[in-house]
């Protein structure tokens, strides 16, 4: 399989269709299962919560999982948190208490207080699946007190088997069959994965421009206001991890959008090329649309270039954003690429991506961390994209991180974004060249 990727030409205004770099398709994929090194999908709840203005999220778990959300989420002293914990206590997993009884109380006080609350999230964590504390049947039984004035749904954000972007999957997952029936007869478009409002607003103003809609959101920024579905809804996938979503929303008829993501130019410039082209809008269109976006980003995009262009990268797995990120590194930033890995490969939604990987890399999926060091450590790369835990470490070892966290936690798509994601790579590079100097 052969796949395309408009590059804007420098100073110009013209999208070339340039070849994949390698078939990486059939690149070996080196599958790896050990100890790993992540986060829980209890992290989700940090950006999830700022863009459903209206949900709650209460995590039933332990003390563990409380700080994990406070200390990810910040403290908020002057607003009223939109998540929480109901801590299960010793007696609760002893099952000296019976903890339906417990959570159906701390619902109550909980709705009580806080009428603004319209969609409530009860989110499993280790913990509560390791007392098999079953919260699907929970959510059922408390819906049957608080709907229609609040929504109640469940998820896992459980550290068991699980990645931290996974959290965000199993929240979108868990709405999906709660989207009300399309009765459209032509199509709509829906961006599937949580941008935020800045980014979502850039993308409506050129979705508008280039005469696609009508087009929606998923997640909405209330949860109250569920985007429809059906089977003229065309995806169109923002986040990379949302694998277990789109299979949801295609069961209801929805058809996905094959593209790279909308990392850098020419990511941004394939994903809208990808909307256009469902929506036929003509190319000449398309040009007259993201001409000026595209090359103001290129010219901002253009210093961080000179500054990592031919830097070596490695990839631990962890965001699930590593893929269309090293594409972005290695075509418009011109960093080299080492070893990318991903905790999981979903082929179906990496078809556009893997194409354009070159075919020189390790591509590693699943973990056994300290095999992995010892790549890494052999490898000597210039920067290494990883989770916390092993950040600090590597760095004490004289190597340059980042934190794959912040990748997700940072606005970093579209056009206006890319020179912020280039320079995100390049601040710790630019930090150790002046510790030396
Ligand atoms: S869900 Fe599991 S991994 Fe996450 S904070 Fe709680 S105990 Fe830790």
């Amino acid at each position: 399989m052969t796949a395309t990727i408009p590059l804007p030409v420098r100073g110009g205004c013209t999208d070339l269709p340039i070849a994949p770099a390698s078939n990486a398709t059939q690149l070996p994929v080196l599958k790896e299962r050990g100890q790993r090194e992540v986060f829980c999908g209890l992290t989700g709840i940090v950006w999830l919560h700022r863009k459903m203005q209206d949900a709650f999220f209460m995590v039933v778990g332990s003390r563990t999982c409380a700080h994990l959300v406070q200390s990810a989420a910040g403290v908020m002293i002057f607003a009223e948190p939109r998540f929480g914990t109901a801590i299960l206590g010793e007696r609760d997993l002893a099952g000296l208490a019976d903890a339906n009884d417990e959570l159906d109380r701390c619902v109550e006080q909980l709705l009580a207080r806080r009428p603004d609350i319209a969609t409530l999230f009860l989110v499993g964590s280790c913990p509560s699946e390791v007392i098999k504390l079953d919260l699907s049947r929970a959510a059922e039984r408390l819906n049957e007190r608080f709907f229609p004035r609040v929504r109640i749904l469940n998820y896992s954000g459980s550290g068991i088997e699980t990645t931290f972007t996974q959290g965000e999957d199993t929240c979108l997952k868990s709405m999906v069959p709660h989207l009300p029936a399309s009765t459209s007869t032509t199509p709509e478009l829906l961006v599937v994965g949580t941008l935020a409002d800045v980014v979502e607003d850039q993308f409506t103003r050129l979705f508008r421009e280039l005469g696609i809609g009508p087009v929606h959101f998923f997640p909405p920024r209330r949860a109250r206001e569920l985007p429809p579905i059906g089977p003229n809804t065309r995806l169109l996938l923002a986040q990379p991890f949302v694998s277990e979503t789109v299979r949801a929303l295609q069961a209801r008829g929805a058809t996905l959008l094959s593209s790279p993501y909308p990392f850098g130019v020419q990511g941004t410039n394939a994903w809208l090329r990808a909307a256009a082209s469902a929506f036929g809008v003509p190319e000449s269109r398309v040009i007259e649309v993201t001409r000026a976006p595209a090359e103001r980003a290129s010219k901002a995009l253009a210093r961080f270039r000179e500054r990592l262009a031919g830097k070596r990268l490695f990839f631990f797995p962890d965001s699930q954003l590593e893929l269309p990120l090293a594409r972005f590194m290695h075509h418009e930033c011109g960093m080299e690429l080492v070893e990318v890995g991903t905790p999981y490969l979903d082929r179906l939604l990496m078809e556009a991506e893997l194409p354009l990987l070159p075919g020189t890399i390790t591509l590693s999926e699943g973990q056994d961390v300290e095999k992995q060091l010892d790549r890494c450590r052999a490898a000597r790369p210039d920067l290494t994209v990883c989770g916390l835990g092993l950040a600090n470490p590597l760095e004490a070892e004289g190597l340059r991180t980042k934190w794959a966290i912040e990748l997700v936690f940072s606005p970093i798509h579209g056009y206006d974004q890319a020179a912020d994601l280039a320079e995100l790579f390049a601040r710790p590079l630019e930090r150790s060249s002046r510790l030396t100097v």
